[in-house]
């Protein structure tokens, strides 16, 4: 669905995403994961085109977004953004509405009954319908972020981008809005990309994991793959013990505490399975 080839992109403050290259396939779940600044959100502006490439190109079906419109691609493409609507006032039938503004035909300034049908199956899916009549800023972070989810769920895209999602929010809702991305890539179809901070969640929920290091791909492959502890150690600099989820067969990984480490550094099993 869509290939990345040898993208370079990046900002005045010098600070480039470098030669990146990978492919996602219709029906994958694809989380990028890596530290602070090391490029995963500047890497979801260059799909949607927010950001030029300066080197390489993104094929969406074989078409180059550069060479697509805004709307073309926005028919294609939905983005949730990591930060939240807070201060917006509207209700949320009317914001999960602007996702149907890249179907719209020309001179066309209402809803059509599609719209407005669209919209409605958007936030079911989201489980926002009973929500359609709250106003967005009364809603708590985590009916804000499924209400954002709806809104992209209205544009029908073929691919889901998601910064983020779980940001600021505590485990039910972290584990909730997973559970709904889950849900969209296995029974709907959805294709996504998730950037995610925590790497238990990556672990968790995605097929494959991208692992951004200073603007460049450090390694491409399932949460085992590389979510090893030598691995997250070089790339993120901090000690970590991986064992095995108890309750599904992926890695799960601990933090230690510097003294702790200190003193079991000979005795602690780095990779020891529960
Ligand atoms: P991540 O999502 O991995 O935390 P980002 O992609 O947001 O990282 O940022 C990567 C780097 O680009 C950071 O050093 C950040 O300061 C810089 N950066 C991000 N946005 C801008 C911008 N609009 N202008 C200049 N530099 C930016």
């Amino acid at each position: 669905m869509l290939k990345v080839e040898a993208l370079t992109c990046g900002y005045d403050s010098k600070f480039l995403l470098q030669d990146i290259s990978f492919e996602i396939r219709d029906g994958e779940l694809l989380g990028v994961i890596g530290p602070n600044g090391s490029g995963k959100t500047t890497l979801l502006k260059a799909i949607t085109k927010v950001l030029k490439s300066q080197k390489g190109r993104i094929v969406f079906d074989g078409k180059e977004i550069s060479q697509m419109g805004f709307k073309e691609l926005a028919q294609k493409v939905a983005f949730v953004p990591q930060f939240s609507i807070a201060g917006v006032n509207m209700t949320v039938e009317e914001f999960v509405l602007l996702g149907r503004i890249p179907h719209r035909r020309q001179f066309q300034f209402l809803e059509t009954e599609g719209d407005e049908q669209a919209a409605k199956q958007a936030m079911a899916l989201a489980g926002v319908l009973q929500l359609r009549e709250r106003s967005l800023s009364e809603l708590s972070g985590g009916e804000r972020q499924l209400a954002t989810i709806a809104r992209a769920l209205a544009q029908e895209p073929r691919l889901l981008l998601l910064d983020e999602p779980t940001a600021h929010l505590d485990i039910g809702h972290q584990v909730k809005i997973l559970d709904l991305v889950k849900k969209l890539n296995h029974e709907n179809g959805l294709t996504i990309i998730v950037v995610l901070h925590d790497l238990n969640l990556a672990s968790l929920y995605c097929d494959t994991l991208i692992l951004l290091k200073e603007g460049k791909i450090h390694s491409i492959g399932t949460p085992e793959e590389i979510l090893s502890y030598p691995v997250i150690e070089e790339v993120y600099e901090t000690p970590v013990v991986v064992k095995t989820n108890p309750v599904v067969s992926k890695p799960l990984i601990c933090l230690v505490p510097e003294d702790i480490l200190k003193a079991n550094r000979h005795s602690l099993n780095r990779t020891a399975k529960c």
